[in-house]
């Protein structure tokens, strides 16, 4: 990977943080001019209420990135590297299981969330300890773990048993330093909110939306059976309580031109996202998307234009916003395409090269929204009454036996 030219950092800043805006501090730390629409406007200015960017939010420029890699950002946070483990609980999908929906996603592979699907409660922390073994045997030096709740709707449980699974993979090993927990927008109750503001007094947590996008015309395409007003509810709600919040986009859905994923992109910067995981629409076998891209009725994304896309697109987003990943991909048995899409670390090249190519990095065309994400109101909890109705009788989960299925790395929440 070629590096950006060097940084020039001046020895000291010319003024205390509470003196200048956000951006001003950003452009300090890169030797480029700021475009002149990057400026937050005026009127938005409240020093007080500017969080403070000295935190080594901006580390990744001084070290010469084009971009705020999630990696790093978890060594800077940790001390040493820092790995997931993924878990499979045993939950299910509201839009799995009838409360918003049937089908799931198009482009999911749910055959395996049945809503009967149960997975005994020592498995969670078996797969936990199987993880941790397997990335030991990986990798050299790792300083510790992180507890991914990833397939299926992580939230979508009663407030009791959703504690005694995240506590059981807490206590699990001493070397998890946390959870990651990836759910829909519109299963984010409040009790789930304050559980994870509790839980984030002691370790990590990153609750990580399903967000995919903010048009509704896309998400209703995907069968996703939300609007992105429930991500803005979301949002809103889960802002500002000591978790991070992480967002899902994919890119290249069907219908979708340039400017509407440029749209996307100016939406992280004003719902305040703390990560996003960037991942091309692929398909697989056994979906509805994948019947259709078999059938000839529908093309993915080409690589090229998805390399600029997502350069594009973190052109348009805050600087601080971690950039979890740039490309999705599934089993090569399961994928039908792209199949351009297994080459991850030739696509994290390309990327990087396109931002070198252009002289840009990661935020450079980020333009502040009129209202700051810390300012927003906190709104009434929008979750659907299904949704709240389905967990409450659905019963203590997960029980009984472990359904083995395809999903595997085919789902995103
Ligand atoms: S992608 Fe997520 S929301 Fe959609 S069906 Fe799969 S698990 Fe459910």
């Amino acid at each position: 990977m070629q590096s950006p030219p060097p940084i020039n950092i001046p020895p000291t800043r010319p003024h205390r943080l509470a003196d200048r805006t956000r951006h001003d501090i950003v452009y300090d730390s890169l030797s480029v001019s700021p475009p002149p629409e990057f400026f937050m406007p005026k009127s938005d200015l409240d020093p007080t209420q500017q969080p403070d960017l000295d935190d080594g939010s901006l580390d990744w420029q001084r070290e010469g990135l084009h971009l705020n890699a999630f990696g790093r950002a978890l060594r800077r946070k940790f001390g040493g590297r820092v790995q997931r483990v993924s878990i499979d609980a045993g939950f299910t999908c509201p839009n799995v299981d009838g409360a918003v929906t049937t089908g799931g996603c198009n482009f999911c592979d749910n055959r395996s969330f049945s809503p009967s699907r149960r997975v005994r409660l020592e498995r969670v922390s078996e797969q936990l300890r199987t993880g941790i073994e397997s990335v030991i045997r990986r990798y050299d030096r790792v300083h510790g773990f992180i507890a991914y709740f990833q397939p299926a709707t992580n939230t979508y449980a009663p407030i009791d048993q959703l504690e005694e699974i995240y506590d059981l993979a807490m206590n699990a090993d001493p070397r998890v330093l946390g959870l990651a927990i990836g759910t829909r927008p519109d299963c984010a109750p409040e009790p789930v909110l304050e559980l994870l503001e509790r839980i984030s007094k002691q370790r990590s947590v990153s609750l990580e939306f399903g967000m995919q996008t903010i048009h509704d015309e896309s998400l209703r395409w995907m069968n996703r059976a939300h609007t992105h007003a429930d991500m803005v509810n979301a949002m809103d709600r889960a802002r500002g309580r000591g978790f991070e919040c992480s967002g899902h986009v994919i890119l290249g859905i069907p219908g979708e031109d340039r400017e509407m994923m440029m749209q996307t992109a100016r939406e992280v910067g004003v719902l305040g996202l703390d990560s996003i995981k960037l991942h091309n629409l692929y398909c697989v076998h056994g979906t509805p998307l994948g019947d259709e891209v078999l059938a000839g009725k529908l093309k993915m994304m080409e690589r090229q234009e998805y390399i600029q896309t997502v350069v594009d697109f973190l052109e348009r987003i805050p600087p601080t916003t971690v950039v979890e990943r740039v490309s999705g991909d599934a089993p090569p048995k399961y994928l039908i395409e792209p199949k351009w899409c297994l080459q991850k670390s030739a696509i994290r090249d390309e990327i990087n090269s396109e931002f070198e190519r252009r002289g840009t990095r990661q935020g450079v065309h980020y333009v502040a929204p009129e209202i700051a994400p810390e300012r927003r109101e906190r709104p009434t909890d929008q979750t659907p009454t299904s949704i709240r109705d389905r967990i409450e009788v659905r019963g203590r989960l997960p029980v009984l036996k472990l359904q083995r299925g395809v999903a595997g790395g085919l789902h995103r929440d």
